[in-house]
């Protein structure tokens, strides 16, 4: 690539955004990052998307925090909010290290011996490193002393990480995405690609081109459907009812792989008794697709020689999220596409590092590697590992954790790099829940909505300002780079997260990420191929991976499952409406999501000056028929309300909507659409309904 200014230096590293994981180089002119370009790296070839490619000036933002802050005496937390995050001092003072880490280990350390360790929780973020996440869930279990440790995992693929781990004995994608270049069939569903991980997109397309059948699943219309041989626009909410179809025709004609199944699995009976009233007729009178339709996609995924199928937050973000999951499983079992080139089961994973900071055990169920905390035996393991005496309960997830915030049960939070007060359901009660904390430690690099409630807010690095590793959607581990320094007085998080950890009682001497990483080693299988060195001589590793001199695997599970019959499990789901279903007062359904510019709770790519520039301001998207019934037109300030709350936001006419549904991005301050969200979580996964709750549109009229 050709750039107008001509570097100094150059750094290679990952892109901090999606799960694709795209290997790109930091082109460094005077201290600032001036360009960036892609690499080629296994997943993305020298591919990036507007993010990866325009997503950095945010680092120079003069929003940075440079310095810790510790809350003004005489600014109630209930009047955190409005606030100016170019100027903090309105509601802070500052603070050295020394008094901020100080007063912040103090307190913590207060509410355990007062209140008990069940007062404590804390969170980390999947946009942080493996390193970092490990030494968040370390410094949560052994200093705060409980197992109330999560992220945003929680909100994105807990109910399919509970169903792969309940059926096929592992949380992780069974091949990479890819690997769809060796596919006949793939299945796009409950997951826009193109707008959420535009370069794994760019595959799939390509996989199309060169005569993939692709069958998109989606109530929204999407730009790969310009690619597939089907696109289904199914009602919102029917995922069960359109894939208990699907494995109707798939049994009843007999198309499944009847080895595979005798062999390699368990379960099949159950799935077939369950789903012998699942009818294409009678699936399509709840889901809405043709029951030919259903037949003949049907046929097309289980003749396949090989077929993948990927998912997102459209499958996951329910009340019945694992159920969807499961029906998805039973698919790819059905018809042995899992274990051989071409066929896998992948959840495409939205963070960078979302797959990396569950493996590393930020969740409340599991030590690193999925090891449960119930478990004596693995407990002792840890226990000795790291000198402490450890909770033997499960802890609580994101919305619990919240919700026992509301009722005073949770007492005191570490946030570390997460926006809870944007990002977690029904925001009102989510922020009045931070304002009813005794304390909040929030380590960031901007104020955040979340800091604005803080007691202490702990000024963090960038990502293209520290060294660490990720894992991206295919288990793929890379190394990020260090390109550039913190601003000010910010620091490394994993030298705030060792300072905490001291003050509150624990002797840590980590020297770098590498020592950490090292330490992780000692207990997570998952890396034992995997060194530090290694990663810095190429790059990026997979796991599995037997050992140093080996290659880790793309496509697993050839040779039989991680479970305790060493089968895979079908799981029968039976046919559940949504939570809160549209009625006269709320006729719409809304769905929540991303736009392709922005990234998640919009902290990084608002400050990011062309990805802002490019979609600068909230819009609800409306179909055109919608628009036309409440009379008025696209660009027009319109009202929406749920049973939550209600928010004002232009319109956007979108004519891939069907009737009836509405989408709000999630990403937009000023109109945030979790003010509206419902939080009824799904019973496995403990992940509230993002994509579905019944809500109406109203003008605004203007004063
Ligand atoms: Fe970054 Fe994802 Fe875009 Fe790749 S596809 S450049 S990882 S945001």
């Amino acid at each position: 690539q050709k750039l107008a200014i001509t570097p100094d230096r150059h750094v290679d590293s990952v892109c901090p955004y999606c799960g694709v994981g795209c290997q790109l180089t930091f082109n460094i002119k005077d201290e600032k990052i001036v360009a960036v370009s892609g690499r080629q790296g296994p997943a993305n070839k020298s591919r990036l998307c507007v993010k990866g490619r325009y997503g950095f000036d945010y680092v120079a933002n003069p929003e940075r925090l440079t310095t810790p802050l510790i809350r003004r005496d005489d600014v109630a937390k209930s009047d955190s909010l409005p606030f100016d995050a170019s100027n903090p001092l309105t509601h802070f003072r500052e603070a050295s290290w020394e008094e901020a880490l100080d007063l912040a280990a103090g307190k913590l350390n207060h509410v355990r011996d007062t209140y008990g360790p069940s007062a404590m929780s804390g969170f980390g973020s999947a946009k942080g490193s493996n390193e970092e996440a490990y030494l968040v869930q370390k410094l949560v279990r052994t200093g705060f002393k409980t197992n109330n440790v999560d992220h945003c995992t929680r909100l994105c693929h807990a109910s399919s990480v509970a169903a792969l781990l309940e059926n096929i004995g592992s949380g992780a994608v069974t091949a990479s995405f890819s690997e769809c270049r060796n596919s006949d069939a793939i299945i796009v569903i409950g997951s826009n690609p193109t707008v959420n991980h535009p370069v794994a997109a760019t595959f799939i397309k390509n996989a199309a081109q060169k005569g993939a059948k692709l069958y998109v699943m989606d109530p929204r219309g999407q730009a790969l459907d310009r690619y597939a041989e089907e696109s289904l626009n199914f009602v919102p909410g029917t995922d069960v009812a359109l894939l208990n179809g699907l494995i109707h025709v798939i049994i009843d004609e007999g198309l499944y792989d009847s080895d595979y199944v005798k062999n390699q699995t368990e379960g099949f009976e159950d799935l077939k008794a369950r789903t012998a009233s699942s009818t294409p007729e009678a699936m399509s009178a709840i889901c809405g697709i043709a029951p030919d339709t259903i037949r003949d996609v049907a046929r097309g995924y289980a003749n396949a020689k090989a077929a993948m199928i990927f998912w997102g937050m459209g499958i996951s973000q329910h009340t019945h999220g694992t159920d969807n999951s499961r029906c998805l499983i039973s698919l790819a079992l059905l018809t042995g596409n899992v274990g051989k080139p071409g066929a896998g089961l992948h959840p495409l994973r939205g963070q960078n590092n979302v797959q990396g900071a569950s493996d590393a055990g930020l969740i409340p169920m599991f030590f690193p590697d999925y090891k449960p905390v119930g478990d004596p035996e693995i407990r002792a393991k840890y226990e000795n590992l790291w000198n402490a005496k450890l909770d033997p309960e499960k802890g609580l997830t994101v919305v619990e954790i919240t919700d026992a915030a509301y009722n005073g049960d949770i007492k005191a939070m570490y946030v570390m790099g997460e926006n809870p007060a944007m990002s977690d359901p029904d925001q009102a009660h989510a922020r009045a829940a931070l304002a009813n904390l005794d304390i909040l430690v929030v380590q960031d690099i901007f104020m955040t909505e979340t800091a604005a409630f803080a007691d202490v807010i702990l000024p963090a690095s960038a990502f293209p300002e520290k060294n660490g590793t990720f894992t991206n959607t295919d288990r793929r581990v890379q190394m990020g780079r260090q390109a550039i320094d913190p601003p000010g007085d910010a620091r490394q998080d994993w030298w705030i997260i060792q300072e905490l950890a001291n003050r509150m009682g624990l002797s840590w001497s980590y020297t770098h990420a590498r020592d950490i990483f090292g330490e992780m080693r000692m207990v997570m299988p998952s890396l034992t191929g995997i060194t530090w060195d290694r990663l810095l001589k190429e790059d990026a590793v997979t796991y599995p991976c037997a050992d140093e001199n080996s290659e880790g695997k793309d496509v697993i599970f050839g040779d039989g499952f991680p479970t305790a019959s060493g089968r895979g499990r079908m799981t029968p789901a039976d046919v559940l409406p949504p939570d809160e279903m549209p009625d006269a007062e709320f006729p719409l359904v809304m769905s929540t999501g991303r736009l392709l510019e922005h990234w998640h709770t919009g902290s990084m790519t608002r400050r990011a000056t062309v990805l802002d520039a490019l979609e600068p301001e909230p819009e609800v998207h409306v179909s055109p028929s919608d628009l036309q019934s409440l009379q008025v037109s696209a660009g027009d300030l319109i009202r929406v309300v749920t049973r939550r709350g209600e928010i004002a936001l232009a319109a956007r006419v979108d004519p891939k909507l069907p009737a009836g549904m509405i989408f709000v991005p999630f990403c937009f301050n000023e109109a945030p659409a979790n003010m509206l969200t419902n939080p009824a979580l799904d019973p496995y996964g403990k992940i509230p309904e993002l994509k579905f709750s019944a809500a109406r549109l109203e003008t605004v009229v203007e004063a």
